[in-house]
């Protein structure tokens, strides 16, 4: 059995705070395997000027590739219409595997809100990362969700865009290769 984490996000671009908690929570929970998802253009993010999906595509391969336990799937990306979990879980498990779900306490929040939320907590495990202040409130979780508590690690994509756009650097906020591509393909400009 393989033990799979599926950490889905915009990744745009990916940087260091996603590397540092993906391995983290690799660690804490003995996964063999973090998969990365980057997810089609999100509802809620509709209207902002969000990446063409195969830069993000090609930016979180560049992120993950030095990583053996790292992967990418673009199943979310080559799927027409909303991206829902659920549906990703359905095509990613198998019997050879163990799927857990990595989110962030913020998005677990409104977890019962999600589509199909029950179906999704019977097909992973739910690892639930609490970052910085959020760990005071994360104490009570239901018990079959994992709560992980990490450090806050203070980088975010939109702060990484904004300093790109401002001719600022981002050298140390994202993998050298991720600097490169950004700066090759002027990205956020
Ligand atoms: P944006 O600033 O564009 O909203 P983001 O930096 O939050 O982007 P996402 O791609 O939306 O990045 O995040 C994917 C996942 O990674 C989310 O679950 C988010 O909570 C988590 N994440 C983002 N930044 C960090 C960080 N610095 N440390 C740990 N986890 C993070």
């Amino acid at each position: 059995m393989k033990r799979i984490g599926i950490f889905g996000g915009t990744f745009d671009p990916p940087h260091l705070g996603h590397l540092i908690a993906a391995e983290k929570v690799r660690e804490a929970c003995v996964l063999d395997e973090v998969l990365f998802v980057p997810a089609a253009l999100p509802p809620h993010k509709a209207g902002q000027s969000i990446s063409e999906s195969y830069h993000r595509l090609a930016m979180t391969e560049l992120a993950t590739q030095d990583n053996a336990s790292f992967d990418v799937s673009d199943i979310e990306l080559v799927r027409s219409g909303p991206s829902y979990t659920f549906d990703t879980l359905l095509a990613l498990r198998s019997p050879m595997k163990v799927l857990s779900l990595i989110i962030g306490y913020d998005n677990f929040a409104t977890f019962d809100t999600w589509h199909r939320y029950k179906e999704i907590a019977q097909l992973a495990t739910l690892i639930v990362v609490a970052r910085g202040p959020d760990r005071d409130d994360a104490a009570d979780l239901p018990e079959n969700v994992k709560l992980l508590e990490l450090p806050l690690i203070d980088i975010s994509s939109t702060e990484i865009r904004a300093r790109v756009r401002e001719g600022k650097s981002v050298r140390y906020l994202v993998p050298e290769p991720v600097r490169e591509y950004i700066e090759r393909e002027g990205l956020y400009r």
